[in-house]
């Protein structure tokens, strides 16, 4: 076996217990997917504390929103947005790197690459738009901060 297979197979039993669905400190956390990233240790947490909303950069897309939505639904109140430095999905991809894609394929990329350019111009953007979004029913306490890979900080940049 190679590959996510071996991983597969040497999966530990990973039962939730008693947890329950909702999360105990009644926040949700919109996070990068990098790996280095991981809410529940930064903020302190365990299992069962946190939702957590992953994507390239830790974005609030139109899919975060969505997610967020059932996350309040089913009982948070608070959110965190967490982009961090050093991050990869704020280069990628290109224009140079898209248009090669496209010629390569033929074929346009007919989804959103939400580019940015600037960590904290895009975290203020996205809480102001978390607040701004009347299908959410908690929009009063949303923070937006930067994770400093390098020194393990975390800073808010929106209070
Ligand atoms: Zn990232």
């Amino acid at each position: 076996m190679t590959g996510s297979e071996d991983l597969i197979r040497q999966a530990r039993s990973a039962t939730v217990g008693t947890l329950p669905k909702s999360p105990r400190k009644n926040t949700a956390v919109i996070a990068c997917i990098d790996a280095r990233v991981e809410p529940n240790r930064i903020l302190g947490g365990d299992q069962g504390d946190f939702h957590v909303i992953r994507n390239a950069g830790g974005l609030v897309t139109g899919d975060a929103l969505r997610s967020l939505m059932v996350s309040q639904f089913h009982g948070t109140s608070r959110v965190i947005v967490m982009m961090h430095t050093d991050c990869a999905a704020m280069a990628y991809p290109t224009a140079t790197e898209r248009d090669r894609l496209e010629a390569e394929t033929g074929r346009r990329i007919d989804f959103d690459l939400y580019p940015f350019d600037d960590l904290e111009t895009e975290l203020r953007r996205g809480v102001q738009r978390l607040r701004e979004t009347p299908f959410l029913p908690n929009r009063d306490n949303i923070k937006g901060v930067i994770y400093e890979v390098d020194s393990g900080r975390v800073r808010t940049v929106v209070e």
